[in-house]
């Protein structure tokens, strides 16, 4: 069994995050992807905006009509700060993992928790994000065949703030949940 790995805040989950994931299933043959959502990202200097239970509901709505999809609770329902070595512990008796990256968050790897067992647990996949550094020449990740998609959770959070709607950059059910629980105004 050939899993992948997607960790993130996920506040909100957005179109960007899905195509990510499709791609990851395509190109490198997983049988499934696990989204798991942060309690707490120990390297973002602030808390989620959205609760846990909004977050993890969104992910669940979102990730619902690929059957290869699914959303685990082992970092929301974990103490303390999340780090990705204990996920990916708690996680390798179910299969092979494959960890599923954006650029940005690849250059960050070194400076999170066991970025060594990391890679010992985990084969990294990677995902170009425009504004995030070139990979040309990156070793120890495989680059995979992503489409390139200009969105973070921070501009629409953003762009909620300024009373815009997010629909169709979120999926049609995240955004009337967005909109239903006045999310990020
Ligand atoms: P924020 O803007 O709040 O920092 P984000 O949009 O970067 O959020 P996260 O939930 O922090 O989303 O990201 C989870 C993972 O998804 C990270 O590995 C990140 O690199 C990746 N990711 C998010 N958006 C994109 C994108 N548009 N292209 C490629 N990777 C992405």
């Amino acid at each position: 069994m050939k899993i992948g790995v997607f960790g993130g805040t996920f506040d909100p989950v957005h179109v960007g995050h899905l195509a990510i994931a499709q791609a990851a299933l395509d190109s490198a043959q997983l049988d499934r992807v696990v989204f798991v959502p942060a309690r707490r990202s120990p390297l973002k200097d602030r808390e989620a905006v959205a609760s846990a239970d909004d977050r993890y509901s969104m992910l669940v709505s979102a990730t619902k009509p690929e059957p290869r999809f699914a959303v685990s609770r082992v970092e929301l329902d974990r103490d303390g700060p999340s780090f990705t070595v204990d996920t990916l512990e708690a996680l390798r008796k179910e299969g092979d993992l494959y960890l599923i990256l954006g650029s940005d968050a690849l250059s960050d790897l070194a400076r999170w928790k066991s970025p060594y067992r990391i890679r010992q647990l985990a084969t990294i996949l990677v995902a170009r994000r425009p504004g995030a550094p070139d990979l040309d020449g990156t070793v120890g990740a495989v680059v995979f065949d992503a489409p390139c998609l200009d969105i973070s959770s921070r501009e629409l959070r953003a762009r909620a703030a300024r009373g815009l709607s997010l629909r169709y950059l979120v999926p049609d059910e995240v955004w009337r949940h967005i909109d239903r629980r006045g999310l990020y105004r």
